[in-house]
Parts: C-alpha cells; sequence; structure tokens
C-alpha cells in the first residue's frame, strides 16, 4: 500500500514544491479557479480554517474584542492620507475604476487591509478618553495582486481576520501588541502543534506605516521560513494622519495611541508544511476536523455496520468521529484518510467484534494497536492528546536541528549552501548590510528574537560593532 501511494504524491525530499501542490489538491484542501492566483477552498480546507478561526475567535473575544464588519472598498484619497503606508500598499492593490459602464469620479481601492477604514471610523466615534479602549476586530477577505503565487501562502485573494485597536497611551498600545503576538503564539503552538519564533521586525521589514511591528515565524520541513502572524503598534502616527483625538481627564485634546494584528489562511500552509509527510496531510487532533475515522472491515458480513455506527455513536462523546460506510474498498479508504491526516483510523471487523477489540492505527506514527472495547473512552482521548504533543515535539526537534549560529558572512553563505534553516548572526542595524545580505544569499531577516543571544561583537557583513542578533532564512 506504500507503494501506491508513492506514486500519488511526489516524495518530500524529491521535489518540495510538487509534493505541496500535490498534497493541497489530493487532501482535497483546495481546486484551481479560473482568476489567476485565486484558489477555491474545498469543504475540507475550510473546514480547518473554521476550526482555526473557532479558536481564535474565542480567544479574541476572551481578550475583549468585538467583531465588526468594515466595506470592502476604500476611496483613494483615503488610502492616501498616511504616506508610508500608501507607497507599502500601492504596488500590489486592486483599483475599481467602473461602477457599471459609468467611469467612477474617484477610484475605489479593493482593500488589501483596512487601517484607513477603521482610521476613518475612528476619528467619528472617538472623543472622549471614556470612548478608549476601542478593540475592533474583523473576520473579512483582502485582496493584494501578488505576481506568483501558491495556493494558501500567497494568492490574490485571502481570508483573515485584522484587529484595530486604539488606546489612550502607548504604553497600553504596546501591552495590546504583545499581547495579541501572544495569543497567536498560543494559537499555533497549542493548537496547530507549530513552535514559533518570537521577535521583532527590522526597520526594512516592518509594516507600512507602524511604528514597530512583532511577528512569530515559523520553520518549515524544507528548511524555509514562514511568517506566520503579526502585530503591530502605530503609535500616534495613524492618528495623526486621520485626526483621531480624545478629550482626555484634564480636559486636553490627545491623539489615540493604535494597533493592528494578522491572521491569516496562510497558517494551513504552514500546518501542511510543518506535519505532512509522503503519504499527504498530517492534521494535529485539536485542529482536525475528524480526529477518528472509522473504516468497517468487511462490511457486508452481518453485523459490522451496526456494530461500526454504534462505536461513532459512543465515541462521538469522547472525540469527533466520523465513519467511511460506503462500499469503497478498505485500503483506498485507509490511503484517503491518510492522505486527508485524520488523526486515528479505528478498524472494526467481524473478528473484532468476537473478540471485543478494535484497531486504532496513529496517522502520524502508523502505529497500530489493539484496544479493548470497554477501554476505549479512557484510551482514544489519550492516544489523541498523545498525537498532538508528539506532533508539536517533533516539530520542535526539526526546528532546533535547522538552527544555525554563525559568526562570519562566509560561514552564513556556506550554511545555506548546505542546508537551509533559521540562520542566528549578528548585525549592526545598518540596513546597508540586511539589503547586501539578502541580494548576495536571498535570505531575509525574519526577526531580531525576543530572546537575544550575543554570539560575536561584530556584524557579519561589514565587521562594525553588532547592536542585535537577527534570525534570518529564506522564506515564503
Ligand atoms: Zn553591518
Amino acid at each position: 500500500m506504500a507503494k501506491q501511494f508513492v506514486k500519488d504524491v511526489t516524495a518530500m525530499d524529491e521535489d518540495f514544491a510538487q509534493w505541496y501542490t500535490d498534497v493541497v489538491t489530493k487532501a482535497d484542501l483546495i481546486d484551481y479557479s479560473s482568476v489567476r492566483g485565486s484558489m477555491i477552498i474545498r469543504p475540507y480546507g475550510y473546514a480547518l480554517w473554521d476550526n482555526i478561526k473557532n479558536e481564535l475567535d474565542t480567544k479574541l473575544k476572551e481578550t475583549g474584542h468585538e467583531n465588526v464588519y468594515m466595506p470592502l472598498f476604500i476611496p483613494e484619497s483615503l488610502l492616501q492620507k498616511e504616506k508610508d503606508h500608501v507607497k507599502g500598499f500601492a504596488p500590489e492593490v486592486a483599483w475599481v475604476t467602473h461602477g457599471g459602464d459609468e467611469k467612477l469620479q474617484e477610484r475605489l481601492v479593493v482593500r488589501p487591509t483596512s487601517e484607513t477604514l477603521f482610521c476613518e471610523h475612528y476619528a467619528n466615534i472617538i472623543h472622549s478618553y471614556r470612548d478608549l479602549p476601542k478593540l475592533y476586530n474583523q473576520w473579512a477577505n483582502v485582496v493584494r495582486w501578488e505576481k506568483t503565487t501558491r495556493p494558501f501562502l500567497r494568492t490574490l485573494e485571502f481570508l483573515w481576520q485584522e484587529g484595530h485597536t486604539a488606546h489612550a497611551t502607548q504604553e497600553e498600545a504596546q501591552e495590546e501588541t504583545l499581547r495579541m503576538l501572544n495569543v497567536y503564539a498560543q494559537i499555533c503552538e497549542e493548537y496547530l502543534a507549530i513552535p514559533v519564533l518570537k521577535g521583532q521586525k527590522t526597520e526594512k521589514e516592518k509594516f507600512a506605516g507602524a511604528e514597530s511591528t512583532y511577528t512569530i515565524e515559523t520553520l518549515m520541513h524544507d528548511g524555509k521560513a514562514l511568517q506566520s502572524g503579526t502585530s503591530h503598534n502605530f503609535g500616534d502616527g495613524f492618528a495623526r494622519a486621520f485626526d483621531i483625538k480624545y478629550l482626555d481627564k484634564e480636559g486636553k485634546q490627545q491623539f489615540v495611541h493604535q494597533t493592528s494584528w494578522g491572521f491569516t489562511t496562510r497558517i494551513i500552509g504552514a500546518l501542511i508544511m510543518v506535519h505532512g509527510d509522503d503519504r499527504g496531510l498530517v492534521v494535529p487532533p485539536r485542529i482536525a476536523p475528524t480526529q477518528v475515522m472509522i473504516v468497517p472491515i468487511a462490511q457486508h458480513k452481518e453485523g459490522v455496520l451496526d456494530f461500526a455506527y454504534d462505536l461513532k455513536e459512543r465515541l462521538g462523546k469522547v472525540a469527533r468521529v466520523n465513519i467511511d460506510a460506503s462500499d469503497k474498498k478498505p485500503g483506498w479508504k485507509f490511503n484517503e484518510y491518510e492522505m486527508k491526516g485524520i488523526p486515528v483510523r479505528l478498524e472494526v471487523g467481524p473478528k473484532d467484534i468476537e473478540n471485543n477489540q478494535v484497531v486504532l492505527a496513529r496517522r502520524d506514527s502508523g502505529e497500530k494497536i489493539i484496544v479493548p472495547l470497554n477501554e476505549l473512552e479512557v484510551k482514544l482521548p489519550a492516544m489523541l492528546e498523545e498525537i498532538q504533543n508528539d506532533l508539536y515535539n517533533k516539530a520542535l526537534n526539526h526546528r532546533e536541528e535547522n538552527t544555525f549560529t554563525v559568526q562570519t558572512f562566509d560561514a552564513f553563505k556556506a550554511q545555506l549552501e548546505e542546508r537551509q534553516g533559521f540562520i542566528k548572526a549578528m548585525w549592526c542595524g545598518d540596513q546597508a548590510c540586511e539589503d547586501k545580505i539578502k541580494e548576495e544569499t536571498g535570505a531575509t531577516s525574519r526577526c531580531m528574537p525576543f530572546e537575544q543571544e550575543h554570539i560575536s561583537e561584530t556584524c557579519i557583513c561589514c565587521s562594525k560593532p553588532a547592536e542585535k542578533m537577527v534570525v534570518w532564512a529564506k522564506a515564503y
């Protein structure tokens, strides 16, 4: 059966990009649409997003945020208000120039992000310190006209949430910025079993219009990095551009301090590339739409299907359980649910029924165990928990094994040629060095990790005194 599979999916080590494309389509996560760079998210792909969204939405509400919805269109003049922001987004916006046959007086942008809309609204509704803080979030789609695209990782349109908050002070805004970064880190580590590296972006890599940008960076199976969530502190820059002021307790006019933060369908790309293997997708139990798939064996024999359906109902109380009672062969079903990464397969046939037992097979390790019926309610949740933890630890080990420390530019280049990963190196803080490193190696600065190490005295690029340890990588 293993052999049959290899025919379907390109081996990861042979061609990782092709492997990825095979998995997203064969696990039935997406289909391509007739618009270049746009994807159709299929029911299984959307179910994954739904679960991620529900976990995150719960956390956003627990931290005091309210959901709103902003319009899809932004007038050109509104986008122009904050200079850095418009400069950052202008090359990749989609324009609406006509309504029906009529040319519009003012062009509209299809939102690439909604800072400007929130700012305009906040200027209207915030007047006094009593109106603060405002903790709004929206779940929406955004459009960015990307030149090269890949399902989930870079598409013309993607789904996300964008939080936009306004605060009385810079301290509160900073606290919020880091709080939300930590919420993203929690979703990644606790639900998606993906370890994250937390840090601050350099000036070059920060968000257009932000004072500071923080990120969680994750490492994929092939040693490339993926920016998996960002949180920005805007200071009062946007407030000055949009005139968002409030009367403080002393009756003085003050500008608000703002944040924004976003988490997107991109994370499904990370899920695939962190946990997947040559047999397809591997989904961590906590986020899996189906945690256990029951596959009846010799289901035409009397009593087998009834027994399997009873099991589904019984175990539905301790896990998300599904059953495939179609007339396809068990071998086909095994392949199909391995491809989809369903964490546990439960096999039950006439012999098992006779012996009061079932077989549980783990997707991640391939391990199969026989479990007595009366122990299932205990053993099954324990197995799911174990898979969750094992997946996280495996990903963490992989990241540790592929994190390298270098002290010279030559060693940096040699490392990238030998094996990609996170590369820790010292940097002087000058953008010219950052540019040069990118130009000569293709690696970008991923972040200045919160946990700094003192690797050497000087910048690897220019040999001037070093300011920060930066983690570099080639990235998606
Ligand atoms: Zn330098």
